[in-house]
């Protein structure tokens, strides 16, 4: 058995499919001239081959509900009959005597060089659809199956390496059973849109001899891969794969009733989306609204950045369909682990603490704005919130919220209506924020506490690295001393104190962060039943007593496994 870090719970049977991002390698074979008709022949059926491949993919897609996706494939549809690329190939056959292979390889590298040197964000972006039209062609030369998230023929456990953020939003999601892979964390993007989607997933294990088709197993609670399992332990998966459905499905009773202790005090309970159309769960998870609307998904489903005409669909398709609930929406937080192939971000030794969110929205108006302005006429249509992430200083506050008034003020010169009382507030989730509380919360209508970032600033250790992921704790003693100053300048400005961090779905942290005074739990839709029943089995002066005693422990450890304990 493997055992890794289970970062979204469920349990799944069914056969591996191992995913190689990049699979083709130049060979470095020559041909000699009497073979350069053939190589050439071979080239022009690869390009149809390619073409067919897309066409089908394509075809399957739905153009109303997957525009952007569509619109990718069209551009490589496009790309693979470009004549510029069919003559450099025919120039290195012809020429250099390379291999049909070898040769759509470099000529789609040549091309996407020059792609690479273009001042305009959307000419860079070619770039990486111009390489992956050059892989496509290769493995059809070479007669290589290329795996795809994006179109899976069999449902199967995806094993890889690493899946980014931006793989995961393309993939099929009725296809991807689980995600198994060596790199990752619990609060690695990857993981927090597999809880979303409700895809058990395990991360830091070896997928080292998995081998496609092989039967495998994972449990996305404990952490279990099996591979190749005997009829005796999948008798013991079935079984517990059966108690998991068994158990979420008498949660789902909870649906209709609030989150309300047992001495009558009551929290709001909200989901984090990634995606408009995920606002239908709300109801579905019995929340109180949406407290996390992560837009940067939005630009990564996208070929360029989406305007603000696109945006404002969106928001208003979450406002309208929130049915009256809250709906807090974050503007855009790129950097870190998520990027976007036609925004480059020069390489940086430590992106998560470089030119990203709030810092590169205050850099370009431009981008700001759009979403910005999208934002607030989508608020005429629903109970929208503006959220700001990584604000580090007043300063960045104060700008940013200056920024919405001029939105604000043109939208009113041009009589377009929107929320003229819209609640903005902010993310705490760089420690200096966390210590200067009180400071902030004069100038926010709330907080809104990101744990995960919070966690690994405090403790200097990186989210996304497997290596050091023990040390890795938000019950660590100063991150909860961070939190409760937090929750406590929040509940003396009378602002919500809300968490959207992955902390807000650790059912052993329930008691203790309703102790602090936290108003607003918001996580993955999966998680929401189990904290529900932890509140509504607690009293508000349980929680105190054990927020209390919690904080006179000195050790992450203990404090952990005195609240798992109590469960
Ligand atoms: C966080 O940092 O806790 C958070 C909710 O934001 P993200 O995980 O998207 O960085
Ligand atoms: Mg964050």
């Amino acid at each position: 058995m493997r055992k890794g870090m289970g970062v979204s719970q469920g349990i799944a049977i069914g056969p591996a499919m191992v995913y190689k991002t990049r699979v083709i390698e130049l060979t470095h074979r020559m041909i000699t001239v009497n073979d350069v008709e053939s190589e050439k022949k071979k080239a022009e059926a690869a390009i149809a081959g390619a073409k067919a491949e897309l066409q089908n993919i394509l075809d399957a897609l739905d153009p109303k509900k997957d525009r952007a996706k569509c619109d990718l494939i069209e551009v490589q549809i496009e790309l693979a009959a470009d004549p510029m690329l069919q003559s450099k190939v025919n120039q290195y056959i012809e020429v250099s005597y390379r291999n049909v292979g070898d040769a759509v390889i470099l000529a789609a590298e040549d091309i996407a060089k020059q792609f690479d040197g273009f001042c305009n964000e959307y000419y860079r972006a070619r770039a990486v659809d111009i390489r992956d039209i050059g892989e496509r062609l290769a493995a059809q030369a070479f007669g290589i199956k290329r795996a795809s998230l994006a179109r899976m023929e069999t449902p199967s456990i995806v094993f890889a390496k690493d899946i980014s953020p931006s793989e995961t939003v393309m993939m099929d999601k009725e296809k991807v059973l689980a995600f198994v892979t060596e790199l990752g964390s619990q609060t690695s993007h990857t993981a927090i849109l597999a809880k979303m989607l409700e895809i058990p997933a395990v991360v830091g294990v070896s997928v080292e001899g998995v081998m496609d088709g092989e039967r495998t197993m994972v449990d996305g609670a404990t952490g279990e891969v099996l591979v190749l399992p005997s009829d005796a332990e999948l008798a013991t998966y079935e079984k517990r794969r059966k108690n998991f459905l068994d158990k979420r499905a008498s949660l789902k009773k909870l649906r209709a009733l609030s989150a309300t202790t047992t001495d009558g005090y009551t929290v709001e309970l909200c989901i984090n989306i990634a995606d408009p159309r995920e606002t239908a769960k709300i109801k579905e998870a019995g929340a109180d609204g949406v407290g996390l609307f992560r837009t940067e998904f939005l630009y990564m489903d996208a070929k360029e950045l989406p305007g603000e005409e696109e945006q404002f669909n969106a928001y208003k398709m979450a406002a309208v369909s929130a049915e009256g609930r809250p709906v807090v929406i974050r503007t855009l937080d790129i950097g870190g682990d998520k990027t976007l192939p036609y925004l480059p971000i020069p390489q940086e030794a430590n992106p998560f603490l470089g030119y990203r969110a709030i810092r590169l929205c205050l850099d370009r108006p431009d981008i700001f704005k759009a979403q910005l302005r999208a934002i607030l006429r989508a608020s005429a249509f629903g109970r929208l919130e503006i959220m700001f992430p990584m604000i580090g200083s007043m300063n960045q506050l104060y700008r940013a919220k200056q920024v919405v008034e001029e939105c604000k003020k043109e939208l009113a010169g041009q009589n377009i209506p929107f929320d003229a009382k819209i609640p903005v507030g902010m993310m705490v989730e760089i420690p200096s924020a966390a210590a200067a509380a009180q400071l902030f919360a004069k100038a926010s209508d709330f907080f809104s506490i990101g744990t995960n970032d919070l966690c690994q600033y405090a403790l200097a250790v990186d989210r996304m690295n497997v290596k050091i992921s023990d040390l890795y704790n938000h019950f660590n003693p100063g991150v909860l001393r961070l939190i409760r100053n937090t929750i406590r300048a929040a509940n003396e400005a009378g602002i919500m104190a809300r968490m959207c961090g992955e902390m807000a779905a650790d059912a052993a942290a329930a008691p203790l962060l309703l102790g602090m005074g936290l108003n607003e739990f918001s996580m993955n839709p999966a998680s929401l039943p189990y904290i529900k029943d932890k509140v509504r089995g607690t009293s508000m002066a349980r929680a105190k007593d054990i927020a209390e005693k919690a904080m006179e422990m000195d050790s992450a450890i203990d404090i952990q496994n005195y609240l798992e304990d109590l469960q």
